[in-house]
């Protein structure tokens, strides 16, 4: 039994405020593997009083002293990278190889990214009109993070800090704590001074609330539902923190009859059920020219009843369970209503998938799903499931294609395949979402990523990312 009873603040574990437990427990039979403390307000204020007085000193520190600590956090991070994939495998049931390989990778992905992006940075620049403007970190920043990527959006927030010379107190998912615990062993071998970074678990309503509400808080940055972010703008509002929020979505895939249909078909299908389906930027909005449509569902539904759900404690390309009884209750919920709305299921369906191995009977498996002919007044349609269920509908122009893509509140990411490059520009250019994947070709690392409309404001990653947690001065030359 792992217990994590010490949060991390000014450079040292110490003991929450007033000691109040919660079972850690996995996926993939629901069985409780370990522990974790939960905080409270005066824990907040213990950490955020550590980072408001590192923030003396961090923020008059050197680009060259950020790079090599950055430089040291790459090296400490990738010897730990077994560690993360295996934390995050037990923590949210993502099966080993893509816990290891693509999400705890991201970890480093980013951080190598943020470095380069800070190398090319000019922290000083003369405007034409002779005045200089100079970027400075902006204080000190509440961060809360959600439990599907836990470490991609911990590396999302905490590097951006600490590369700019901000400082920040991070909460984590409490539902998943050890790679949260893992990430800031990582930061404290790095060699960060005492009270750069400060970890405190506990819940949304009282430490995340309490972060967002705390007057010596600069910004806040928020990963999860549009609920919560929403809840935190609200929190931020009475201090006018800035509020970066990267929120939920139901992206988008236009396929198009002279793309190679089968391929991006396949490949839509096998994004939609990545990491379970509980990934905010998953194209969960199949939109098939018609002419091309009954062919893309043959395919899709052989790939769905191909698509393998196991073990997450096994290596390969299977797919896990949902992370917890909730979100299973919510995506059976989701698929009964899809059900009774009248929608034709085409793979899939209620309950668990048949022939789980002995002893998952009791984790949150479900059948990866998929519905055919969706309108857009349908609730599969609008809203966000988070889980392996893909809606899938025809269109006949171009025009009506980009209505249909653009007919949501959400506007994170759109996917569109097509072989002819005048019409793929032509279609990115009008789609209302922050990132455009085309050819089943997505973004890399160091890139912006963020939402239009609900699905937040800011872009975190790379350059952008950056200038987030960048204030900026504007003085004129010297003169006596
Ligand atoms: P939440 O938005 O509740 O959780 C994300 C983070 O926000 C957690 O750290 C959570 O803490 C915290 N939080 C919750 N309420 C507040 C608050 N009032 N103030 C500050 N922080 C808060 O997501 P859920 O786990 O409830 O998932 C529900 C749905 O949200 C999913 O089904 C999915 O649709 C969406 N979602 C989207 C994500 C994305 O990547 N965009 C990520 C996760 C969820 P706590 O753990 O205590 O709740």
């Amino acid at each position: 039994m792992i217990t994590l009873d010490k949060f991390y603040i000014n450079g040292e574990w110490v003991s929450p405020d007033a000691p109040q437990d919660m079972p850690i427990l996995t996926p993939s039979t629901n069985a409780q593997v370990g522990v974790v403390s939960l905080g409270n307000a005066l824990d907040v204020d213990r950490a955020v009083a550590a980072a408001k007085a590192a923030f003396e000193t961090f923020s008059l520190t050197s680009k060259d002293e950020r790079l090599t600590l950055l430089r040291r956090l790459a090296d400490v991070t990738r010897a730990r990278l077994d560690d993360l994939g295996r934390a995050i495998s037990m923590e949210m049931g993502a099966p080993a190889t893509m816990a290891r390989a693509v999400q705890a990778e991201s970890g480093l992905g980013h951080l190598e990214a943020f470095i380069a992006a800070l190398e090319a940075h000019d922290e000083e620049e003369t405007l034409p009109n002779g005045d200089i403007v100079s970027y400075e970190p902006i204080g000190v920043c509440g961060l809360i993070t959600p439990w599907n990527w836990p470490i991609n959006q911990i590396a999302l927030k905490v590097i951006p800090a600490l590369a700019t010379g901000a400082t920040c107190v991070l909460k984590p998912s409490e539902h998943t704590p050890l790679s949260a615990q893992i990430y800031a062993e990582i930061i404290h071998e790095a060699g960060y001074p005492a009270g750069v970074f400060n970890l405190v678990f506990g819940e949304g309503p009282t430490v995340g609330a309490a972060l967002s509400q705390h007057p010596d808080v600069a910004m806040m940055s928020f990963t999860g539902s549009t609920r919560a972010g929403s809840a935190v703008s609200r929190d931020a509002a009475a201090t006018i923190k800035r509020v970066t929020l990267e929120l939920g979505g139901k992206s988008p895939n236009i396929i198009f009859a002279d793309a190679d249909v089968d391929a991006m078909v396949a490949q839509g299908v096998a994004e939609c059920f990545d990491n379970t389906g509980q990934s905010c930027n998953a194209p969960t909005r199949m939109l098939v020219e018609r002419s091309a449509y009954a062919r893309a569902l043959e395919v899709a539904r052989s790939v769905a009843e191909h698509q393998a759900v196991d073990d997450p404690a096994l290596e390969g390309d299977h797919i896990g369970p949902l992370f917890d009884q909730i979100q299973y209750d919510r995506v059976q919920a989701m698929i009964q209503t899809g059900i009774d709305e009248g929608t034709r299921l085409l793979a899939g369906g209620l309950g668990r998938p048949d022939g789980l191995a002995q002893g998952l009977e009791t984790g949150w498996f479900v059948r990866p799903t998929i519905f055919a002919d969706v309108t857009p007044e349908m609730t599969l349609w609008r809203e966000e499931v988070f889980g392996p269920v893909l809606v899938m509908a025809p269109f006949d122009t171009e025009e009506e294609a980009i209505a249909l893509a653009n007919d949501t509140d959400y506007g994170l990411d759109a996917y569109l395949s097509t072989g002819d490059e005048a019409r793929a520009l032509r279609v990115a250019r009008r789609l209302r979402a922050g990132g455009i994947h085309i050819n089943g070709r997505g973004s890399d690392y160091g890139s912006p990523f963020g939402g239009f409309k609900q699905s937040g404001n800011g872009r975190e990653g790379g350059r952008f990312g950056l200038e987030d947690y960048l204030e900026v001065k504007v003085r004129p030359p010297f003169a006596v």
